[in-house]
């Protein structure tokens, strides 16, 4: 099998070829058709979160070793099951839901694999993606796309849910009130369109990019403004209707979600996504007097996906902008992501 991986943290992917494996008990071999390409691999990639303050999380410390094949939104067909895999046909075309726990700790048991204590995320803690050959742990992990394209399925299992879940915490907020969504890369796009899908109130955008927020608008935001203006909050706040109740951070950098927090209104809630790095200096009275709610959200469950590719085919949700490279571009895909020169998603297609 082929792969493009981190060999060296920041270093340009390199390429691997190695034996395809063969799937052992319940495992499941797929044959990736379509891998996307997200922003935290470019963390991944880098080697660290910032944690502001000139602090760094390096995925050293985290136990990764290299080399590391990335790609956490992978697509592709069953090529192999193991022995004790069931319930899936050799051929079938299936999105792989990556993030897996231990699969036996009680948050694991209760659905939510994504908030387990000891993840095997794939592309994250397991080998991913951008690799024509991907091994899947249990079938339970592999849903179903033969009614779509593989590059359009493929970002769901991360920019959509992702999207999906933040939304969701929103709750009778989402259709009551108009939100503020920070940042129109993929994720803002995609979270766009199911906003409109989940019969959202209405969206307003605020990215900092002349062209990100262009492509807001057309998407159907009612309105998109530049976060980096002088008076940005008042323009949020009056793009809202005088007061702003809900804000999704899909940015999460300091700029991003100060300018949210001073946005919002008392009661109002924030929901951070974003893993761009910093931090932030909140007075703790203003909790309180202000009864804000901060609140963070991590992808999302594998119910929730199953929730989501049913939105998706029942509202006809139309994809995002979608480019699709070979993977033997991987490391000019990871680059151009980097330098802000990618709209909507870059799918990587082996
Ligand atoms: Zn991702
Ligand atoms: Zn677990």
């Amino acid at each position: 099998m082929l792969s493009y991986d981190i060999a060296q943290f920041g270093a340009p992917l390199q390429r691997f070829e190695r034996p395809t494996p063969r799937p052992a008990g319940t495992e499941v071999l797929v044959r990736v058709s379509a891998s996307g390409v997200c922003h935290s691999d470019l963390h991944i990639w880098e080697g660290y979160f910032d944690l502001g303050g000139g602090k760094k999380l390096t995925m050293a410390e985290r136990g990764m070793k290299l080399p590391h094949t990335l790609g956490h939104e992978s697509a592709g067909e069953v090529a192999a099951l193991g022995p004790e895999a069931s319930g899936l046909a050799i051929g079938q075309r299936c999105l792989v839901f990556p993030w897996i726990g231990c699969g036996a700790c009680d948050v694991c048991r209760a659905g939510e694999e994504q908030l387990c204590l000891n993840p095997r995320f794939l592309g994250v803690h397991r080998a991913g993606g951008y690799s024509d050959h991907l091994l899947v742990p249990h079938p339970r992990y592999l849903l179903d796309v033969s009614d779509m394209p593989a590059t359009v399925a493929a970002p769901y299992a991360c920019s959509g849910l992702t999207t999906y879940g933040a939304l969701k915490k929103l709750g009778p907020l989402l259709v009551e009130k108009p939100v503020v969504i920070f940042g129109a890369g993929g994720l803002g796009l995609m979270c766009l369109s199911l906003h409109k899908a989940m019969k959202g109130k209405g969206a307003i955008v605020v990215d900092i990019d002349p062209a990100k927020r262009h492509a807001a608008l057309t998407a159907g935001a009612i309105a998109a403004i530049d976060g980096a203006a002088k008076g940005a909050v008042d323009q949020v706040k009056e793009a809202a209707g005088g007061a702003v109740w809900a804000a999704i951070d899909l940015v999460g950098s300091s700029a991003s979600a100060s300018l949210a927090l001073a946005s919002l209104t008392k009661g109002g809630k924030l929901i951070v996504v974003g893993l761009y790095g910093g931090e932030i200096t909140l007075p703790l009275p203003s909790i309180p007097q202000r009864a804000l709610t901060l609140q963070g959200s991590y992808v999302g469950s594998p119910g929730e996906l199953k929730e989501l590719l049913a939105l998706v085919r029942q509202k006809k949700v139309p994809p995002i902008p979608l480019r699709a490279r070979p993977l033997g571009e991987a490391a000019a895909a990871l680059a151009d992501l980097k330098a802000g020169r990618v709209l909507g998603r870059t799918v990587l297609t082996p």
